[in-house]
């Protein structure tokens, strides 16, 4: 299915992991796309992989500047925008006690003030295509807590609301406002400290898939919100958790 042919995308922390997931199912969906994100060989080596329907842009999501010049190059070079995906993130996991206020700043800082920065910084631009949709990536975790994950928790459960808050302002502008909630995907992320793929699906056994998720799960979800197949979705919470918060 090609769902989104003549559509042109920014994927955020495109260069591995979910947002990867996602520019590879863009891309089969028939999107243009760029790879927005602080790795500069990754995104470059997937933009080269996928051919000249994706470019590769250096961006930090906590800097404006950083958004306005990746929104004009993506303008330049295929035209328009109609869709953003919100997907960079950061996680530390670590009790309470043991965290700096940096760590817990920065945490908010990439996660949802990076959400909020590109969300505004994206209007003009959704709008002078005639439209579209923002996909924020929010978590299981920003809809019921995890232990020993404060600042991750409380940035996602902020996407959420920011997110629901920017749904109903920019609907009637004619642009699509959703979040999907992702639950344990096998990512760089989720194996910081060397977690295997099998250590990683043991933790998930005791919920309905008995297994983690792919980034190709949430890239098909996202595909989905991107498409006019959800043309009434607005301010939709979509979970792709295999069952984790059933
Ligand atoms: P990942 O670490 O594999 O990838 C994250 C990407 O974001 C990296 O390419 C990184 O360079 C980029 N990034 C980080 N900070 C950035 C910044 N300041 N500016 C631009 N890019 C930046 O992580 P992932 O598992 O693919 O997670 C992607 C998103 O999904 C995150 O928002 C994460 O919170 C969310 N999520 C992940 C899981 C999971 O189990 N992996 C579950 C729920 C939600």
């Amino acid at each position: 299915m090609r769902r989104l042919e003549n559509k042109v995308a920014i994927v955020t922390g495109g260069a591995r992991g979910i947002g990867e997931g996602i520019v590879r199912r863009f891309v089969e969906e028939g999107a243009r796309v760029v790879i927005a994100d602080l790795l500069e060989a990754e995104g470059r080596a997937l933009a080269a992989e996928l051919g000249d329907v994706t470019a590769f842009e250096t961006l930090n999501v906590t800097s404006r500047a950083d958004w306005d010049r990746v929104i004009a190059a993506t303008e330049a070079r295929f035209g328009k925008v109609d869709c953003l995906v919100n997907n960079a993130g950061i996680l530390i996991f670590k009790a309470l006690d043991d965290l700096t206020e940096e760590e817990m700043r920065r945490i908010i800082e990439v996660n949802l003030l990076g959400t909020m920065i590109g969300t505004q910084a994206i209007v003009p631009a959704i709008e002078r295509a005639g439209g579209g949709t923002i996909i924020n990536m929010s978590s299981a975790d920003g809809i019921s807590a995890a232990n020993g994950l404060s600042p991750y928790c409380a940035s996602k459960f902020g996407v959420r609301g920011f997110s629901q808050s920017v749904a109903l302002e920019l609907g009637p502008r004619g642009i699509r406002v959703n979040t999907i909630h992702p639950g344990g995907i096998y990512t760089p992320l989720a194996n910081q400290a060397g977690v295997t793929r099998e250590m990683f699906d043991m933790g998930f056994k005791i919920y309905p898939a008995q297994r983690a998720g792919d980034p190709a799960d949430i890239g098909a979800a996202a595909a989905f919100l991107a498409s006019d197949d959800a043309r009434y979705c607005i301010g939709t919470e979509l979970s792709v958790d295999g069952g984790l918060n059933a």
